[in-house]
């Protein structure tokens, strides 16, 4: 079965061949990469570093506008899932790439890009650390 992706644009190539171990694609990203850029970009960490504030597992609702006198952080994580939802919003939930999307109002295409170029500054940080503690040890 030939499943269609809402990602009919092609991703920009220069980030896929900077990550070394990914292939060059020309066309629509296959699912198998999209859930290797989900696994690989942790949501509470995504989350934070996009400036919502989580405790444990969490965090407010960023439709401010439904929660009037909510006192409660509403928005659940589930890490080892690496899921989200907000109980009182319907649509509000999903994954890593759904959690991107609906916090900054990007397309697929955008959030999916962005965690792209996370999981590569990623790489390149920890590579970074490991070159100065192996200069230092
Ligand atoms: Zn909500």
């Amino acid at each position: 079965m030939h499943v269609t992706l809402p990602l009919d644009k092609t991703i920009d190539v220069g980030i896929i061949f900077s990550i070394g171990r990914w292939k060059i694609k020309r066309g629509p990203m296959e699912e198998q990469e999209i859930q290797h850029i989900e696994q690989a970009n942790p949501i509470v960490q995504v989350a934070v570093e996009m400036g919502l504030s989580v405790r444990g597992n969490l965090g407010p609702c960023f439709r401010t506008e439904r929660h009037m006198g909510d006192k409660e952080p509403s928005l659940f994580f589930n890490v080892a899932k690496n899921i989200f939802l907000c109980k009182t919003c319907e649509d509000v939930g999903g994954g890593v790439i759904d959690f991107v999307c609906q916090f900054k109002g990007w397309d697929r295409q955008k959030a999916i890009e962005w965690l792209a170029h996370r999981i590569e500054f990623d790489q390149q940080t920890r590579k970074l650390y490991y070159l100065r503690g192996k200069k230092k040890g």
